[in-house]
This record gives C-alpha cells, sequence and structure tokens, in this order.
C-alpha cells in the first residue's frame, strides 16, 4: 500500500477533527496491522512473540523490549532481510553519506542517547513522511500573524546542532534539502561547535524565522539576544533534545516568539509536539506511549512514571514495540487548557542538567550535555561516558571502552561490568577534545579527573551521561 504524503497529512486532520474515538481506532488497527507485519517479517519478533494470540489489539500484551537487546539482535530485528548491521555500520561511518538512503531506501540516524548504548535507525519513507504530516496538524496553532511573519522572512528555518555526524536532526535536514533542492536552501544547519561570537554573526546574516536546536545551546543563545550582540526576530522558536522548564521558557522569551518544545527521540521522530501550556502531546494515532513503573504497570495519570514504553506504529522496517525508552513523564489527568484532543505529558527524564561553570569575570558559563554528548559520540573507541561535576571546577570523567555488544536477549546493561574503563590512548583524546571544547566557551581552569570506575546508574536504574553539581530546577507546574 502506498501512501502519499498528502494523504498522511489529509489523515493526520482528520484523526484531530475526530477526536478521542477516531484517534482510539487508528492507533489500534495500526498496531494490529505493525504486529502482524513483525511477526511476518522480523525473525526477532516472530520468536518473542510466538505465544501470544493473533490479532494482537492490547499493546499491554506484548513483552517489552529494550536497546542492547534489539541492537545486539539488529540483523534479526529489521524486517528486510538485505539489511545488515555491518552495512549500517559502514554506511554511518561515512560522513558524506549523511542524508542519503541507505539501499536506495532508508534514512539513517545514529545516537547513543540517555540508555548509554548506541543506536542504528533506519527510518521507512512513510515514517519520515510522518514528520511533515503531524507538523502540518501541529502547525495550525500559530496565529496568522506568525504565518504571516514566516512568510516574510522567506521561511527560513536555522537548525543550530552538531553537524558531522549522522544524528537525526542532522540527516533529516540533508536529506530534505537533497529531494528539495530549492526549498532546502532556506534551511540551514549551524554548528555549536563554532566559537559562539561566529554563531551569533552567521544567524544574524541569515535571519532565520524558525529557530530550532537543542534546548541548551538555545537558551545560551537567548543570552546573546538579550545582551544585543544577537540581532534575530523569530516567529517561532523550537527547541529540543531537553525538558523545556519554566526558567529556560523564560530566557527564550528574550526572541519575542511563539516558543514550541518538541519531544522527539531518534526512535520516533514525530512523538509529540509542545502545547502553550508547557505540556506535550502525543501523536497518538502513530504513536503508543505507555507511563510504567519499574514493574512495567501502568502508571496512574497525574503521577510520575518509572520509564515510558514506546510504539512507533509509522516505521516497518525497523520496528519499536513496546520499548523502554527510559524518559519519566507525567500523563496529564484533565484536559488541556489548550484544547488539544491529544493525551499530554510533561517529562523529567530529560531535564536539561545544564553545567554551570565559574567564569573568570561576570557571569558564570552554562553549558549543555549535548554539547559533550555530540563531541564524544563522534570518538572512535567510546562506548559510553559520564561526566560528573563533583566541584564547580571539576568534571570527574568515567569512560568505558566499547560498547556492550553481547547481551542476550532480555539482558539488560545495569551496571558497569564487563568491559574496561578506557585506554591511555582513548583517555588521552577525551580529555583534549573536552579540553578544547571548555576552551571554545571560554571556561578556563577545570580540573578533568580520570576515573577509576566506569560509568554508573542511578538508584533507579536510569542512567545519566551528565550530571550537574547542583540538581537542574524542573517542575513546571503552570503555564509558559
Ligand atoms: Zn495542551
Amino acid at each position: 500500500m502506498s501512501e502519499t504524503r498528502r494523504q498522511l497529512a489529509r489523515d493526520a486532520r482528520w484523526a484531530a477533527h475526530e477526536g478521542r474515538e477516531g484517534i482510539a481506532r487508528r492507533q489500534r488497527d495500526r498496531l494490529v496491522d505493525l504486529v502482524a507485519y513483525a511477526r511476518a517479517s522480523s525473525p526477532y519478533y516472530r520468536e518473542l512473540y510466538r505465544k501470544l494470540p493473533e490479532p494482537v489489539e492490547d499493546p499491554a500484551l506484548l513483552p517489552v523490549t529494550v536497546r542492547p537487546t534489539l541492537m545486539a539482535r539488529f540483523d534479526d530485528w529489521v524486517t528486510d532481510g538485505e539489511v545488515t548491521r555491518s552495512e549500517v555500520e559502514s554506511f554511518v561511518a561515512d560522513p558524506g553519506l549523511v542524508g542519503h538512503r541507505f539501499l536506495g531506501r532508508y534514512l539513517v540516524a545514529t545516537t547513543s542517547g540517555t540508555s548509554g548504548v548506541r543506536g542504528l535507525f533506519l527510518l521507512d519513507e512513510r515514517s519520515a513522511a510522518m514528520d511533515t504530516a503531524l507538523r502540518s496538524r501541529a502547525s495550525g496553532l500559530l496565529g496568522v500573524g506568525d504565518a504571516i511573519r514566516l512568510l516574510a522572512r522567506g521561511g527560513r528555518t536555522a537548525i543550530v546542532t552538531a553537524p558531522g555526524g549522522h544524528f537525526s536532526t542532522v540527516a533529516a535536514t540533508a536529506r530534505f534539502q537533497l529531494d528539495h533542492p530549492s526549498l532546502g536552501r532556506r534551511m540551514r544547519v549551524f554548528s555549536i561547535r563554532q566559537p559562539l561570537p561566529e554563531l551569533v554573526d552567521e544567524l544574524n546574516r541569515f535571519k532565520p524565522a524558525v529557530l530550532s536546536g537543542f534546548l541548551g545551546m538555545l537558551t545560551i543563545l537567548a543570552g546573546e539576544q538579550e545582551a544585543g550582540r544577537l540581532r534575530i526576530r523569530p516567529a517561532l522558536v523550537v527547541p529540543g533534545g531537553e525538558t523545556l522548564t519554566t526558567d529556560a521558557a523564560r530566557r527564550l522569551g528574550a526572541f519575542g516568539a511563539k516558543v514550541r518544545a518538541a519531544y522527539a527521540a531518534t526512535e520516533c521522530s514525530f512523538l509529540a509536539v509542545g502545547c502553550p501550556h508547557g505540556w506535550y502531546h502525543i501523536n497518538s494515532d502513530w504513536a503508543v506511549v505507555e507511563p510504567v513503573g519499574a514493574d512495567h504497570r501502568p502508571t496512574p495519570p497525574g503521577e510520575l512514571s518509572h520509564t515510558v514504553l514506546l510504539s512507533n506504529l509509522a516505521n516497518r522496517v525497523q520496528p519499536i514495540l513496546r520499548y523502554d525508552l527510559g524518559d519519566s513523564v507525567v500523563l496529564r489527568p484533565d484536559q488541556c487548557p489548550c484544547g488539544s484532543v491529544f493525551p499530554a505529558v510533561r517529562m523529567q527524564g530529560r531535564a536539561a542538567d545544564l553545567l554551570s561553570f565559574p567564569a573568570a569575570h561576570g557571569e558564570p558559563v552554562a553549558m549543555s550535555p549535548m554539547l559533550f554528548g555530540t563531541l564524544l559520540d563522534r570518538l572512535p573507541g567510546i562506548g559510553q561516558f559520564q561526566l560528573v561535576q563533583t566541584a564547580p571546577s571539576t568534571l570527574r570523567v568515567r569512560l568505558r571502552s566499547t560498547a556492550p555488544t553481547d547481551a542476550g536477549p532480555g539482558t539488560v546493561t545495569r551496571t558497569g561490568t564487563g568491559t574496561g574503563t578506557g585506554t591511555d590512548q582513548g583517555w588521552h583524546t577525551v580529555r583534549d577534545e573536552i579540553s578544547s571544547l571548555l576552551a571554545e566557551h571560554n571556561v578556563n581552569d577545570i580540573t578533568l579527573e580520570r576515573a577509576d570506575e566506569p560509568p554508573q546508574r542511578e538508584p533507579g536504574g536510569k542512567f545519566r551521561r551528565v550530571i550537574p553539581l547542583t540538581e537542574p530546577k524542573w517542575l513546571p507546574q503552570e503555564g509558559l
């Protein structure tokens, strides 16, 4: 069955118009289809689901899946027999192929994400089209005045991120530019690795109507805007990657723009969209999000979950079904005042763990954990890292040299056992890279300690790559 982008966009609007019943029907039908497809085409799911009834209409019947196991069983997990992990690994090792289609049909995105095990994800055409289809539904939230401001600026979009890798935002942007060369010129990726004054200068010249990027980086740019060095007037600011706190939202106010935070994962790029009341509405016609406790039983609305189980109903090549995403969320128990018929959540797992360092002169320097993540993910031989700020000017670096790839079915690496804590060569590379990143941000005199211990999980089982000295202020309760 081939579905055009237009059909997908039309169905997305109908779903919203029909309300909860229409959305639930679509979700159920699509789950039945995807489970049947996974059983027929993925050896991993055929084995995992062999005792389940047919059809499966209730996601709660499905066993939970975790990234380490799926990655270890990669070749059995995918539903396309021509896809192998080794060939995808070779593909992502070539930076010249960012945004190109693997085997001529799949977009490839990589992440090391919050679970600490590097992910390799393939998106088929329908899943890639879903972003646009669902965005057309969400863009209704913008008023006419905003639309005019967007048009007046030629609709230029600036994406502030870490280029040079196959991370999902970069790969998706490159794909769009290859498919639509003329529209593609209106989108540009700006590197977070360049010195801040250069980035500010480039943005001033580009004059974006839409500014998107990692939240931590956007709040730093908001400071530049406030100081008058950055002078852009975007109509829309789209922070991603981390939970938007009320504090961060207030700082983004410097742009005088609508702020629409996105809640996404490489496993499901179209997962949810932020609303003006500070909630994230799940696109539940194409995704199932189940907030659950540590025992995988449902967490009641209004209470903070241990994790969420995600099913992406659009992507068939690499089915994500009841997958432990690792985020703690609160499901809103009542109707959101914005009027959306889609379920509303807030996350805690991804609170922006901004690292704050003392500066020789003036205000402390805040750095996003994403800066360190995108830097260290590129280094060969580093399977996992964790930075712990043990004193205002001290970062303790925990390393694991290679990712655990030998995890069998059902095993999750909970503690730092197995591989070593990094070679001397690996440590020197990491130390030099972190030092130059800090210097680029005018952070000096930081002590980098090499830890004897490997990266650790928190008592609740969560893994955080960057642990600041003081806990971030989360808990936004009122509208933004
Ligand atoms: Zn809302």
